[in-house]
C-alpha cells in the first residue's frame, strides 16, 4: 500500500526545502520526506552564515545569483525573519591572480555593482583589514551573508504555512525509477507520486545509485575565534565577507559565536557515514595564522570549530534537471562549496521543472548528463 502525493521532494537541506516551499507557494500541496529533523547538523546547510556572492567567474553564475536576492528578500518579509545581512564582500589577492582578474572582468561584463580598491582604501573603508600594499581588491556591495540554518528552517516553516507535509525521520531506502510514477520505499513505507524532486546533498551517490553521478565528497571545516579587542571593527557594519583568492581561505565578520574563517580548498575525500568531525588543528592554526595576517589587531582567541561536507562534481557546477531515466523525476545535487546562496533560487527552479516541465532559468550547463 503506497502513501500517494502528487509532489514529492526527498531531502529537506539547503535545495530541498527551498522547493518544497516554492512548490508549496504555487499551491501544489507537496510531501517533504528526510531522515533527520529539519534543520539538523548532519549535512552540508547548518551554521551559522553562508557567503551571499555575487563576484563569480561566469554571467550564468551572476544571474542566478541577482535572481536569488529578491526571493530571499520576500522569504525575509513573510516570515519576518532577518536571513540576509548585506555587508558586501570583499574578494583579494597579489597582482596576476587569474582567478581574481577572471572574476572581476565578469563584473564588468554583467554590469554587477563592484570596486577596485587598494590595499590603502581597503584599510580606509574597513579598518580591520590590513592587506600587502600591491594587493588587488574588488568589493561587491551586492554580496553578504546567510544565516544558514535560519533559511532552511523558514522555508520549511514557510512551506507549511503554504500547505507542505513534512515527514521526519523517514529515510529513503530505494527509489523505483523503472515506473512512471516514481515509487519511493522508506523506513516508514512506501510512497508514491506523480513528479519527484531529488536534493539529497552528500548522499546523492546513494539516493541516485542509478545514475552514477561522478561525486567525490569532502570534509570541511570552519573555526570560530573571539577578537579579544575592538570588537566594533570587526561587526558586519565595518567588515564585509573576506576572500583571499591565493590562500582560498575566506571570513566573516563578528557573528554568532565569533568570526569564522574557514579554507575552501577541497578536504580529505569522506563520505557521511565515515566523515571524521575532529578538528583539525593543522588547518585550525593555518587559519588563524591568516587571520593574524590580514587583519593584525585581531589577537584572536579560538571559541569553536565544526564539520560540513562539499559535494563536489568534475567541474565544480551543479547538477540541477531532469533525471535522464525517468522525466517525472527532477534533481538537485553536487553543489561543490558554493550552492547555498543560489538555494531559493535552485528551489524555484526545480518547482518550476516539476509542475510546468521546464523553466526559463539558465541551466543548461548544469544538466545531468554532461559527464557521459
Ligand atoms: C563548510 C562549508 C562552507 C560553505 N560555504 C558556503 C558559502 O559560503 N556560500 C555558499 O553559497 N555555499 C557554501 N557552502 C555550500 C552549501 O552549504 C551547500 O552547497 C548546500 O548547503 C548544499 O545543500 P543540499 O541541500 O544539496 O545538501 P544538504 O543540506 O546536505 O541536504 C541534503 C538533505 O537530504 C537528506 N537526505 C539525504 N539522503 C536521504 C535519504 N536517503 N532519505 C531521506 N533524506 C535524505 C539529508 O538528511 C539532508 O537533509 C558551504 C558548505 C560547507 C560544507
Amino acid at each position: 500500500m503506497h502513501r500517494d502525493a502528487e509532489f514529492l521532494v526527498v531531502g529537506l537541506g539547503a535545495m530541498g526545502s527551498a522547493a518544497l516551499y516554492h512548490l508549496a507557494r504555487q499551491g501544489a500541496a507537496p510531501v517533504g520526506i528526510d531522515q533527520y529533523s529539519v534543520g539538523h547538523t548532519h549535512g552540508s546547510s547548518h551554521g551559522h552564515s553562508r557567503a551571499f556572492r555575487v563576484f563569480y567567474n561566469d554571467p550564468v553564475y551572476v544571474t542566478l545569483v541577482k535572481a536569488a536576492l529578491p526571493l530571499w528578500q520576500e522569504l525575509e518579509t513573510l516570515s519576518g525573519e532577518q536571513l540576509l545581512t548585506p555587508n558586501g564582500m570583499l574578494a583579494f589577492a597579489r597582482p596576476g591572480n587569474e582567478r581574481l582578474d577572471q572574476n572581476i572582468r565578469v563584473m564588468g561584463e554583467t554590469q554587477a555593482a563592484h570596486e577596485v580598491l587598494t590595499a590603502e582604501e581597503v584599510t580606509d573603508r574597513f579598518p580591520a583589514l590590513q592587506l600587502p600594499a600591491d594587493t588587488v581588491a574588488c568589493y561587491t556591495p551586492d554580496s553578504g551573508f546567510l544565516n544558514a540554518s535560519r533559511c532552511v528552517r523558514t522555508h520549511v516553516s514557510q512551506a507549511e504555512r503554504f500547505g507542505a507535509t513534512v515527514h521526519s525521520g523517514v529515510s529513503v531506502r530505494h527509489i523505483d525509477i523503472s515506473k512512471e510514477q516514481p515509487e519511493i520505499e522508506t523506513s516508514a513505507g512506501s510512497y508514491r507520486c506523480k513528479r519527484l524532486i531529488v536534493a539529497p546533498g552528500p548522499w546523492a551517490s546513494q539516493v541516485l545509485k542509478d545514475l552514477s553521478l561522478p561525486l567525490e565528497v569532502t570534509r570541511q571545516q570552519k573555526f570560530y575565534f573571539q577578537p579579544q579587542d575592538a570588537e566594533a571593527l570587526y561587526q558586519p557594519d565595518r567588515l564585509p565577507v573576506y576572500a583571499d583568492y591565493d590562500r582560498r581561505y575566506y571570513g566573516f565578520p563578528y557573528y554568532g559565536p565569533g568570526i569564522k574563517i574557514a579554507d575552501d580548498g577541497h578536504g580529505p575525500v569522506t563520505s557521511p557515514e565515515t566523515v571524521d568531525r575532529t578538528l583539525d588543528l593543522d588547518v585550525q592554526n593555518a587559519l588563524e595564522q591568516w587571520l593574524k595576517t590580514i587583519m593584525p589587531g585581531v589577537n584572536p582567541t579560538f571559541v569553536e570549530g565544526a564539520t560540513c561536507m562539499y559535494t563536489l562534481t568534475p567541474d565544480n557546477d551543479f547538477l540541477i534537471g531532469h533525471h535522464p531515466l525517468n522525466s517525472n523525476i527532477f534533481v538537485g545535487a553536487g553543489f561543490s562549496g558554493h550552492g547555498f546562496k543560489f538555494s531559493t533560487i535552485v528551489g524555484k527552479i526545480l518547482a518550476e521543472l516539476a509542475v510546468d516541465g521546464k523553466t526559463d532559468y539558465p541551466i543548461d550547463k548544469f544538466r545531468l548528463n554532461r559527464f557521459g
